[in-house]
């Protein structure tokens, strides 16, 4: 393992150059390769030798991304999915069958909710619900059957915090696996393994591209663990496209500059909030006023770039606030360099009644703000006049 740090790994992990000395990493948009003779065929299939066959198997630029990928968040190995739906779906079909039992955080993303709710019970993989920072119930819910325990920390839209090196010992002593769903804080801000995580999942969607243009989902975990979940996805087929590959390795290499920016503005848009008379509350992890600021601090390096807040006047105020911004963009994404804002109670959790948003920790005037790379006051002039 190489000596250098993240911010210089992230940009010099490249390793070989082909005969054309490119500085930069070249895509191969190949769907197959190609083999000198029978022989040689014949032991790349039985793993003889080190060959590229088929890139719904392995791709040059998929492999750059995921040595990279594993390097920063210090696991092993990683794969590589089309999403980061691909990415939690595989993890759980490739570890577990008809029987295992999934204990979750109640403060999960939609679609993966949705997973545990209406897809995984099919299969007789049934999930048991925790509330996000009640530790002796995630303990409790535990049973010989349980073979993952599944978080989001901090969590999409609650921007909930939960406390990894608590839970990592929770799942050392009942022997489970402890699965991390790392988006919203990246390898630059937290490094769940360091706390004792086995599995780290990502949307690489969000930060890791940061610009809005691919979708992409990423594993990381010990050799041992990927190769269950290679021997699953070579199979299944939820490969990640050379073209996405190579797009998010250039992108990890300005991850760590694009994250200490999203952070710092976020936090002082979060301030200016606290301060505004037309807010109810702000919540951010780095605010001393969110209820685990010191789990926050602990764990992760700054607060991220998502602040979320609850304007005064309830759903229709919500509505109207995000009508009136023009700079933001109102799309379903997050972790671009362009602000974003979303009105969860009136879309993506607007079939929920409003009693069970509030079990989820979403009220009808709250507004999320993924907060991008613009000019701090032309972010902060767009959310005055809004106001
Ligand atoms: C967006 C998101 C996902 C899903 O990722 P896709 O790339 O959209 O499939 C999973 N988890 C979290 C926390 C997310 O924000």
């Amino acid at each position: 393992m190489s000596t250098y740090r993240n911010e210089t790994l992230a940009i010099r992990s490249q390793s070989e150059r082909t005969q054309q000395r490119e500085h930069s990493v070249p895509l191969y948009l190949t769907s197959s390769f190609t083999f000198e003779n029978a022989e040689h065929m014949r032991a790349a299939f039985s793993d003889e030798v080190e060959a590229n066959i088929y890139s719904r198997y392995s791709n040059p630029n998929v492999d750059e991304l995921l040595e990279k990928v594993a390097q920063l968040e210090g696991g092993e190995a990683a794969w590589a999915t089309a999403t980061g739906m691909a990415a939690v779906f595989t993890t759980f079909a490739a570890l577990l069958a008809s029987g295992d039992h999934i204990v979750s955080s109640r403060s999960v993303f939609g679609s993966t909710h949705n997973l545990f709710v209406n897809i995984f019970p099919k299969w007789g993989i049934m999930t048991t619900y925790v509330d996000a920072d009640d530790y002796e119930a995630y303990a409790n819910a535990i049973t010989p059957a349980t073979k993952i325990l599944y978080l989001e920390t901090p969590s999409n839209p609650g921007l909930d915090i939960i406390d990894l090196e608590k839970i990592g010992a929770i799942c050392i002593a009942k022997n489970v696996l402890f699965v991390v769903d790392n988006c919203f804080a990246t390898p630059v801000l937290q490094q769940p393994i360091r706390f004792g995580a086995d599995i780290v999942i990502h949307s690489a969607t969000k930060y890791i591209d940061g610009q809005g243009r691919v979708l992409g989902g990423l594993i990381v975990s010990t050799q041992e663990i990927i190769d269950k979940i290679q021997a699953f996805a070579r199979h299944s087929g939820p490969a990640m496209s050379p073209f996405n590959a190579w797009v998010l390795s250039k992108s990890l290499e300005t991850l760590h500059l694009r994250m200490e920016k999203h952070c710092q503005q976020a936090l002082e848009i979060a301030k200016r909030l606290e301060n505004h008379p037309a807010v109810d509350w702000v919540k951010y992890p780095f605010l001393d006023s969110h209820p685990q600021v010191t789990i926050a601090k602990k764990q992760m390096a700054a607060g991220g770039g998502i602040v979320s807040f609850q304007i005064k006047g309830g759903l229709e105020a919500g509505r109207a606030f995000l009508d009136k911004l023009s700079l933001f963009s109102l799309t379903p994404n997050l972790g671009d360099s362009r602000s974003i804002a979303t009105h969860p109670a009136s879309t993506t959790h607007s079939k929920l009644k409003p009693e069970e948003r509030a079990e989820v920790g979403i009220s009808d005037g709250l507004v999320r703000l993924s907060i991008g790379l613009e000019h701090i006051e032309d972010i902060w002039e767009d959310l005055e006049k809004a106001f």
